[in-house]
């Protein structure tokens, strides 16, 4: 059974009804592919029961970004589920207007520091207060046992954990691998706005973080820093490159001695469109 629900209200008193179920929550802003149904399925193997949220949230947005126009497919999202024909149930949770998550005079922040100055959060102010405070709304709202984010959003699926973490929540949160097209690029529901010319020149995203991840693993990070230096400088003085970094997979702090495990994240501008990916490599320091 699929069951749609755009009141906030009415989905807590039909939560309430579900207990001793477990609950997998897949947190979505909509016009779902495949990145996000990979998440629902998992969800679907691991729980009785999983709720999508399907919500554009305000706060996640900076003034000058796309929330208008970021795309709002609901009926076509329902069918994109439907076709997985899963046969646990599944709760949608489409909330009809922004008040339904935060009513009147909401006024609080959740805000986790240490992991959001950088990267996109560098290039987003306040994009992760937006969605710590949204998904901890989601939290209160659905109870899950699991929530699944894509590694897609590398940095939010870490400031999600610090925060659960941080809080003492009990959810768990699992995070699943990034889905790609055929050429590579990661699935996203920003890929619609590029042209046929912009989708060849996003390529260069997920080829350049490939090359560094070739450079990293069949050489040591330190033999390597000279090729790295020449991949990373020519991007740097590229204007479309809003940040290329390799950092320690745990904390997105630089890599030290200690480090095992690294991920290169970029975000690339293509026209208006600001696209990210990342690899998660594992290190070693000389052969
Ligand atoms: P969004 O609708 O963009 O907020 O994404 C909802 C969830 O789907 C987030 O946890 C994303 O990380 C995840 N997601 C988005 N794209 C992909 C992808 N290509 N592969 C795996 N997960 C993804």
């Amino acid at each position: 059974m699929i069951k749609l629900f755009t009141k906030v209200d009415e989905f807590i008193s039909f939560r309430e009804g579900l207990q001793n179920k477990s609950i997998g929550l897949v947190p979505t802003m909509g016009n779902l592919h495949e990145g996000h149904l990979s998440l629902i399925s998992e969800s679907s193997k691991e729980n009785d029961l999983t709720v999508v949220t399907i919500f554009v949230n305000p706060l996640q947005f900076g003034p000058n970004e796309d929330f208008e126009k970021y795309p709002r497919t609901l009926e076509q999202d329902i069918q994109r589920i439907e076709t997985l024909s899963i046969e646990k149930d599944i709760l949608i949770l489409a909330p009809s207007s922004s008040a339904e998550i935060y009513p009147e005079n909401f006024s609080t922040t959740i805000s986790i520091t240490g992991l959001t100055e950088n990267l996109c959060g560098a290039s987003r102010p306040g994009h992760f207060d937006g969605v710590t405070t949204v998904v901890y709304r989601l939290f209160k709202i659905s109870s899950p046992t699991i929530a699944y984010f894509g590694q897609k959003d590398f940095q939010q699926q870490l400031v999600i954990k610090k925060m659960t973490r941080d809080l003492g929540l009990t959810v768990q949160i699992k995070t699943m691998p990034i889905i790609r097209e055929e050429s590579g690029l990661a699935k996203s529901s920003r890929n619609q706005y590029l042209s046929n010319e912009e989708r060849e020149q996003a390529l260069e995203l997920n080829t350049t973080l490939t090359k560094i991840s070739d450079i990293l693993t069949n050489q040591s990070y330190l033999d390597a820093s000279i090729s790295l230096n020449e991949v990373l400088e020519n991007k740097i003085r590229d204007q479309r490159w809003e940040y290329l970094e390799i950092l320690d997979s745990d904390n997105l702090q630089e890599i030290t001695p200690t480090t095992d495990s690294a991920v290169i994240l970029g975000a690339l501008k293509i026209g208006e469109t600001r696209l990210i990916d990342n690899q998660v490599i594992k290190i070693q320091y000389a052969r």
